[in-house]
């Protein structure tokens, strides 16, 4: 059986299930994969969404390690697609690709004002505090009242870190600059802003309890958002997760005022519909009430409230990025597939070309999902082997020297031991687990056993 080549962009969890899963069905094939990253350390959002103080989902990165570890997948990373590697570059080096680069920007929210300074994605932000190379290290945290829009995991995500004080998450990897920044805000209160109603959430059980066990944080929620219509009772009544939500609402609108420094707010049904302005920076948020319409979403009461904030965060949903030579839907921010199989602008397969991930299906879904979505992408990958490209230098050492050649410092997965071992001595020495490291040099300077500038 020859060989086949096969390139992966994307070491998120979708790119490494991929390539775990075509090395598990070796029996249907002889593959030999390499997988690229424009990030010098694998893992992509687990490293770089993933709250930092959710170390058990964070822990996920010993299973996708394993995967790295047993040696048959090589790892290039610090390799950008579309700067130091082309289509043309892949379709000359290896049989097929699989993209799996996942979806790192935020969605828009097209509302007046949204541009003002002070008004972030929630994207950007979760990048800073997960020490993201590619972002700057300051963050603007000077606001005392903010709002987060979006009633989703990421929402709740931003809205526990803004409202966390620093030296409570000092048992996590955040990095330096983080703390210094989280420890110097004055934030006194935190709202959340939902269109729609408790029945409706996006987010869930686990991640809304975590926000009452937040030290010297308070939960508020409001009475007018607790007056359900048949509709959302049914919609509560049918679904397991939305009941225990509304539980513990329920349990948290029951308990005395508390006394705490700071508090973070739940409000439903408010449709943001202005940030509010003064000298180009947000003073305020202006928003709808809305109504329950009996059929699961919300009509404009027409009654509209102004609250005072000086910071506001969209966590309205992530969007994918084109990439080169590679089509795209603008719309949904995903590469068109069928099942994986990547289509052109006539709906035909293009041969050879795959995705997998968010970028895939769109960035919703936890990471155990991205498993499932590979197998669906390689049982195409597995059967459609006649239909491959043929590689004019499949051996395996022609890509090292082309990215070699091209001055591309690559880091291996040998480089990420070094790193991971740096960053735990970071920790050690501060009395903390492990430090992240941020700067993107040092990162890939500590990968390859280099001095660190
Ligand atoms: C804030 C946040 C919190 C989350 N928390 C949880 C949680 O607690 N539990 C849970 O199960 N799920 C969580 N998720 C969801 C989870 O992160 C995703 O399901 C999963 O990461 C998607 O995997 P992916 O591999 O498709 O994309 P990603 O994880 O984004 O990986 C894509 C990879 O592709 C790389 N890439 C992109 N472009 C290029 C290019 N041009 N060249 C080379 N490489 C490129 C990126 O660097 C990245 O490493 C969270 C998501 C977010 C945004």
């Amino acid at each position: 059986m020859t060989k086949l080549r096969l390139a992966i962009v994307g070491a998120g969890p979708a790119g490494i299930y991929a390539a775990d899963l075509l090395i598990k069905a070796e029996r249907a094939f002889d593959v030999s994969i390499d997988l690229f990253d424009h990030l010098p350390a694998p893992y992509g959002l687990v490293r770089y969404g993933v709250a930092p103080d959710h170390p058990r989902i964070k822990g996920i990165i010993g299973a996708l390690r394993e995967v790295l570890d047993r040696g048959d997948i090589r790892f290039f990373g610090n390799v950008r697609y579309g700067v130091d590697l082309t289509l043309d570059d892949l379709k000359k080096h290896y049989n097929a690709v699989i993209f799996a680069t996942g979806a790192v920007k935020d969605a828009e929210l097209d509302i007046p004002g949204i541009d003002l300074d002070g008004s972030y994605g929630a994207a950007e932000f979760v990048s800073w505090f997960d020490g993201h190379p590619d972002v700057p290290r300051t963050w603007p945290l000077n606001a005392r009242e903010v709002a987060v829009l979006g009633n989703g995991n990421v929402a709740l995500d931003v809205a526990r870190i803004l409202s966390k004080h620093a030296d409570d998450l000092l048992v996590t990897e955040i990095p330096s600059n983080v703390y210094e920044g989280l420890k110097a805000s004055p934030v006194t209160d935190v709202h959340v802003f939902g269109r729609r109603g408790p029945a409706q959430v996006k987010f869930t059980p686990l991640e809304l309890r975590e926000l009452g066990e937040v030290n010297d944080v308070d939960i508020v929620v409001y009475d007018e958002d607790f007056d359900l219509d048949p509709a959302s009772e049914a919609a509560i009544a049918s679904n397991k997760q939305v009941m225990v939500i509304n539980r513990v609402m329920n349990q948290w609108r029951t308990r005395p005022a508390g006394t705490a420094s700071r508090r973070l707010h739940l409000h439903f049904y408010a449709r943001p519909v202005e940030v509010l302005g003064a000298d180009g920076a947000v003073t305020g948020l202006r928003y709808e009430r809305t109504a329950p319409d009996a059929a699961g979403g919300v009509v404009g009461t027409g009654e509209f409230r102004e609250l005072p904030i000086q910071a506001l965060y969209r966590a309205v949903g992530y969007f994918g990025s084109p990439l080169d030579d590679v089509p795209f839907d603008s719309l949904h921010g995903v590469i068109p597939n069928r099942e994986g199989q990547v289509l052109d602008d006539h709906d035909a397969v293009i041969p050879g070309v795959y995705a997998t991930g968010w970028i895939k299906r769109g960035p919703v879904g936890l990471i155990g999902h991205t498993k499932s979505d590979a197998m669906e992408t390689l049982s195409h990958v597995v059967r459609d082997q006649a239909n491959w490209w043929s590689p004019a230098s499949p051996d395996e050492a022609s890509v090292v020297e082309l990215l070699e050649s091209r001055g591309v410092i690559y880091t291996t997965v040998d480089g990420w031991h070094y790193l991971d071992q740096y960053e735990l001595g970071l920790g050690e020495a501060a009395g903390r687990t492990r430090i992240k490291v941020v700067e993107r040099d040092e990162m890939v300077a500590v990968s390859n056993q280099q001095p660190v500038a």
